[in-house]
């Protein structure tokens, strides 16, 4: 079993944000049985962490104690009729593209967030025009034991950026509802929402998206626009001038400078607008504060 697994793994290879210490073990399951064998090849006290595309993800500067499994060959894709049973490790924007050159979509609204299947779905992510459960017939999952269950959407309890399944579950497949559609459509879709992108986010620098959540009513962006404190920088983590509800790496930023410039941040909205933002980015490893 030992040779499936790297030892110390450096998890800035593996972030967007290409921010990370190393996990003691990370290792990319080839198939669902082989994901199976290995959890039930770890001891109980062994922690185990899932990651997909690492879109979403600031890990410590020291790193992750655990074992780091990421699902990046899952990939599986099987079509009946208008629902597609998918891999957890299908990435989204290779799934969008693929669906639309034949004729399928349904999930344009996706186009431009990163990551994995698995990954939008532990977030429900989404963008103004919808989130992900809304596309969502049914979720597989694996337990630490290796076992699987699947549950229908109706019974899984989706919020802003949250899934309600199991605090530890892996997810290994989905089944999403599509659409018929003209291929040059949908591609053209997918093609102007990536524009849009372009336009308003700061797609050249690394970085894990939207760091906070938008409050009820407003937008986060805004918040941290109105106290300017646009282009404020911590070694090379950086609030974007582009869209302030992102934090950039400028170069060699680590995880404590992001750190330093959330609690930054957090301070000046809570004191100008008595507005308390909660994080949307996930926080890994072992990190001595926790904000
Ligand atoms: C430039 C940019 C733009 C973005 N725009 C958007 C946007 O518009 N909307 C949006 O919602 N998000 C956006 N994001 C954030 C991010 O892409 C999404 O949250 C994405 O769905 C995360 O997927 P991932 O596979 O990268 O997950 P990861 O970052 O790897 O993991 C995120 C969380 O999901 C868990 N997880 C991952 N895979 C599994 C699995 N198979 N089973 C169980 N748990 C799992 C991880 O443990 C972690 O808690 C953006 C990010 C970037 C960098």
């Amino acid at each position: 079993m030992n040779e499936e697994f790297l030892f110390d793994e450096p998890m800035d290879r593996h972030t967007t944000w290409r921010i990370g210490g190393p996990a003691d073990r990370f290792c990319i399951p080839a198939s669902i049985p082989a994901l199976a064998a290995l959890l039930r090849s770890c001891p109980p006290e062994e922690k185990i962490i899932v990651i997909g595309g690492g879109s979403n993800l600031l890990v410590a500067d020291a790193g992750i104690r655990g074992t780091v499994i990421m699902t990046r060959a899952l990939k599986g894709m099987v079509r009946e009729g208008e629902r597609l049973r998918v891999g957890a490790g299908m990435l989204l924007p290779e799934l969008l593209q693929s669906l639309a050159r034949d004729g399928w979509g349904g999930l344009e609204f996706l186009a431009g967030i990163p990551g994995t299947v698995g990954g939008a779905i532990r977030m429900n992510a989404g963008t103004d025009a919808g989130v992900i459960s809304d596309r969502l017939a049914a979720v597989t999952f694996m337990d630490r034991a290796g076992h699987s269950e699947r549950r229908e959407v109706s019974r899984i309890d989706f919020g802003y950026r949250r899934a309600g399944l199991p605090e530890d579950c892996l997810i290994i497949e989905a089944e999403l509802l599509l659409d018929q559609g003209e291929p040059r459509e949908l591609l053209e879709k997918i093609r102007k929402r990536w524009a849009q992108r372009k336009e308003k986010q700061p797609l050249s620098f690394p970085s894990a998206g939207c760091v906070f959540k938008n409050p009820p009513g407003d937008a986060a962006g805004r918040l941290i626009d109105a106290c300017g404190m646009k282009g404020l920088r911590v070694g090379d983590a950086e609030v974007s001038s582009v869209h302030a509800n992102f934090i950039v790496n400028r170069g060699h930023a680590r995880a404590v400078d992001v750190l330093e410039l959330i609690g930054q941040v957090r301070r000046k909205v809570r004191e100008k607008f008595g507005v308390a933002l909660d994080l949307e980015i996930c926080l890994l490893g072992a990190f001595p504060d926790r904000p």
